[in-house]
Order: C-alpha cells, then structure tokens, then sequence
C-alpha cells in the first residue's frame, strides 16, 4: 500500500469504526512491546511521585542512576521538606534543572506534611494540587503505584495519538478525554506505556519506522518515514529492535547492532 492510499482509507471512518480500529491497534501494541512497563524505579507512592518530577526533560535512564542514593537519604515527605537545599541540589544535579526540581521537592515535602499527614494522596484532584505534579504526573502515579488508570499523554503519546488519527488535537487534557472514548478503562495505564515504547523505538519524532512497523496497515500516517524494509530496520531502536523487526515481518538481519544498544530517549 502507497502512503497516499493508507491516508486516503481513513478519511471516511466513522466514530465506531475509529473506535474499533484504535482497540484492534492497541492489540497489536499489547503483543508488539510485552516487556512495556513504567521504566522509573521506585518502591513506594512518594518514590514514583520524585522520580516522575526528576524525569522532567531527562530520561528514565538518568533518573534511575541518580535516586538509589537520594531515596537512601530521603525516605518520607518530612526529609524532603526539611532538606538542606544544597545537599539535595547536589544530588539532583545529572538530572538538569536541578534548581527547580529540588525546590518543587521541597516544596511536595511540606504540602504533604501540612495538607496530607505526609502521605501520598491517591485521587487526581488532590495529586494535582501539589506542588510540582501536573496531570500527567498524577495520572502516572495513580496508573502505577495506586493501581488506578491513567492515560499518561506525553510528547511521545500526542505525537503517536495524532499519527494514529485516534485524535487531531494538540492539547494534553483534550487528548486524554478523547482517548478515554475510545480504550476501555481497564487498558489505559498500560497502553500509556505501549504508545510510549512504540514512540521511543519504533516511531520515533523525525523518522518513524513506516516499513517496520505492526502497527502500518492500521496507521494513516504510513509512509511519514521510510517505507522500504531495509531503512526502516535501521531505525528501530532498543534491545528488542529485532524481535520488533520479526514482528513487522522485515528480516532482523536488517537491524544493526548499534541500533540494539541505541540510548533511551527521553
Ligand atoms: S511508524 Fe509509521 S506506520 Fe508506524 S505508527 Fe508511526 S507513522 Fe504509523
């Protein structure tokens, strides 16, 4: 299929028809990424809540490097309200934007102290009354440490949503909402993890794998990146870039080895 007609069959999809297309594609991302999941480490609520602010404009890879030391020193809200800014700017520093991010922490700390006995509210209203945790950092939160679903829409799910034609919206809030009309409840913090995998190994911003991608014969957008297998391979990214090659049905020969040890991206 030329990507002229790939775009051309969605243009008269109906509302159930989109619907039914964006369930089958979450299928297929459910079997395309098994091995999806949060990539912040974090044992508790207050853990994850820390490393989802660290992870603003780093990768989880950076993030995970820098809190085995800081949650050592810095167990429950009371340490980081009281914390010697110094000595927290210091841990913080690999992060970038250590500045901000030590005083949104500090300043989490005793709005919990003060507003929450110290502990982690569960529910979006009060998550995103905090300081430092906006709607997609609440909705990370309750999908992973309250077991609550969440749509997470960062950069990589608005960008692969629109790619989708599931929406054609810019706007964080109004893509959730949309989303949520069209994946059932249950499926949300899970597909937030699958469209964020696909955006960082398979879909990625400037060239997006076209030719080897499962997701292509359901994608209005086929054809934004290359088409043809062999380039498409070289673009696919991560420890699994073969097994993702195998799944779109391009030979994982294609795949070099630099691509395997590619670095996250944020
Ligand atoms: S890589 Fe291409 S075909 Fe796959 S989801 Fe992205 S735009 Fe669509």
């Amino acid at each position: 299929m030329t990507p002229v007609a790939a775009a051309k069959r969605f243009t008269a999809e109906t509302p159930i028809g989109r619907k039914r297309r964006a369930r089958k594609m979450a299928r297929v991302l459910t079997e395309t990424h098994p091995d999806a999941h949060c990539e912040l480490d974090f044992t508790n609520p207050l853990e994850l809540a820390v490393a989802t602010i660290l992870s603003a404009q780093t990768t989880d890879v950076r993030v995970n490097q820098v809190t085995p030391a800081l949650f050592k020193q810095y167990q429950t809200a009371a340490d980081y309200a009281a914390a010697d800014r110094t000595a927290l700017e210091t841990l913080l520093k690999p992060t970038g934007f250590f500045r901000a991010k030590t005083d949104s922490l500090i300043k989490l700390g005793q709005a919990l102290i003060e507003k929450h006995g110290g502990v982690l509210p569960a529910t979006l209203a009060e998550l995103v009354a905090l300081p430092g945790i906006g709607r997609k950092t609440a909705n990370v939160i309750l999908g992973n440490a309250f077991g609550v679903p969440g749509i997470t829409v960062d950069t990589h799910f608005r960008r692969l949503t629109n790619r989708f034609g599931w929406v054609a919206e810019e706007d964080p809030v109004k893509i959730e909402f949309l989303v949520a009309e069209l994946i059932e409840k249950r499926d949300w913090t899970m597909l937030s993890h699958r469209i964020i995998f696909h955006g960082r190994r398979v879909c990625h911003a400037r060239k997006p794998a076209c030719g080897a991608c499962t997701l292509a014969p359901m994608c209005p957008s086929y054809g934004t990146g290359p088409t043809e297998a062999a380039a498409a391979a070289k673009l696919l990214k991560g420890p699994r870039a073969r097994e993702l090659a195998v799944a779109a049905g391009v030979d994982p020969e294609l795949v070099p080895a630099a691509a395997v040890a590619a670095p996250d991206v944020p």
